[in-house]
């Protein structure tokens, strides 16, 4: 008990620093604005009061005026609104016959939304915004218009497998490093066998056409929030932090695959997590979570986003994994991991193995097997990013 309350004061502590830091760096770099809030969303019906016959209209309403920008695409026709984050609080209406057929909306990048609207032939749209005593209504007029006028102002976006052909960037993140060892078993540190695994998993991406990043390339301290901000600014689609554990019990073997969560899935998780975040506790006093502080200004639909594809992250890398020696019992966890908390980024974190286990020692410094196991992590890097594809493509 006397842990838990320190455990907290110091959470506590820690926020108010990065509320102090926040305040002082005077918001150059964190003035996130709130999320524009999207209350409801409404296809057809007498939202179109004010349009012609023959028209139909859509209405968005927000908590205050968007910016916004609004254009066409054809093949398949449909209109499109640009706008900065937003949180949608409304499920999209159900798809319908007409003009109006459909409405999308999600995650464009980080940082901005975008509202598809799917449309039954081709059709002219206009918008407006009206104030109203709650917030503001965009509303789209649509207007039926023959296929060569259309044509002529909706450009044709490059085919999908084209679009798709830009190489998915992925961020690779070996645990430790410098001052920070990490685990160890003899001359054995966690901070060498994680670079090795991640050279290891570069090549193995690279071979599948991605383009892959290392958050530190040689034996260097570099802090938890410090291994996400090189992620973003290499526009990294996904982080992947590779570690290795070490434990009381030698018999205790195999890969294991954690996604971030509040709340620990067990209390090993949990252990493991605090140990993991140790060098940020220890060697980072004075530079706090700011990623995760940052996390509370994104709207909360941005990381119900980055969490599902996380989740959907950790199950492609079990399902790739299998055929390696994965820790029995439940080989995919959930833990509070500092170096997964970016908020907009999908992440997991890999423990490789357990350096107090004589076979997962050999394992992971064997280099055949350092391949095999770096192949399969990619597998499940690819296999997650061609599922991911589809739905992530707002337009
Ligand atoms: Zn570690």
């Amino acid at each position: 008990m006397p842990g838990r309350l320190s455990a907290r004061a110091g959470r506590a502590a820690r926020a108010l620093i990065a509320a102090a830091l926040l305040t002082l760096a005077g918001g150059a770099a964190w003035t996130a604005p709130p999320a524009l809030v999207a209350r409801a969303v409404a296809l057809g019906g007498d939202a179109a009061a004010g349009a012609a016959a023959g028209a139909e209209a859509v209405t968005v309403t927000f908590d205050r005026a968007p910016a916004f920008t609004l254009h066409s695409l054809n093949d398949p026709p449909r209109v499109v609104v640009d706008l900065p984050l937003t949180d949608w609080r409304s499920a999209a209406p159900a798809p319908r016959a007409g003009l109006a057929r459909g409405v999308r909306f999600g995650l464009a990048a980080p940082g901005r939304s975008r509202l598809v609207v799917d449309l039954g032939g081709p059709a002219a749209a206009a918008a407006t915004l009206d104030p109203r005593a709650d917030g503001v209504t965009l509303t789209l007029t649509l207007r039926a218009q023959d296929a060569a006028a259309f044509a002529a102002s909706a450009p044709t976006p490059p085919p999908r497998a084209a679009a798709a052909r830009r190489a998915p960037v992925a961020a690779i993140d070996p645990g430790h490093g410098g001052a920070d060892p990490g685990a160890s078993h003899g001359a054995l540190v966690e901070k060498t066998l994680t670079l090795a695994h991640a050279h290891a998993l570069r090549a193995a991406l690279e071979a599948r056409g991605w383009r892959a990043v290392l958050t530190r390339d040689d034996d260097a301290f570099v802090g938890l929030a410090e291994r996400v901000a090189r992620a973003r600014a290499a526009g990294a689609d996904v982080l992947v932090s590779l570690h290795a554990d070490a434990v009381p019990q030698p018999e205790v073997a195999g890969v294991s695959i954690y996604t971030l969560s509040a709340r620990a899935s067990d209390a090993d998780a949990a252990a493991l997590a605090a140990r993991e975040n140790r060098a940020e506790l220890v060697l980072e006093a004075a530079f706090p979570g700011v990623e995760s502080d940052v996390a509370h200004l994104l709207a909360p639909q941005v990381r119900r986003e980055t969490a599902q594809a996380s989740a959907r992250l950790g199950a492609a890398l079990v399902a790739a994994l299998s055929a390696q020696p994965l820790l029995p019992g439940r080989p995919l966890r959930a833990a509070g991991f500092q170096v997964l908390r970016a908020p907009d980024m999908p992440a997991a974190l890999i423990e490789l193995g357990f350096l107090s286990s004589p076979a997962d020692r050999a394992r992971l410094t064997d280099p055949a097997a350092t391949v095999s196991t770096a192949q399969a992590v990619a597998a499940g890097l690819d296999a997650w990013a061609d599922a991911a594809a589809p739905q992530n493509r707002a337009d």
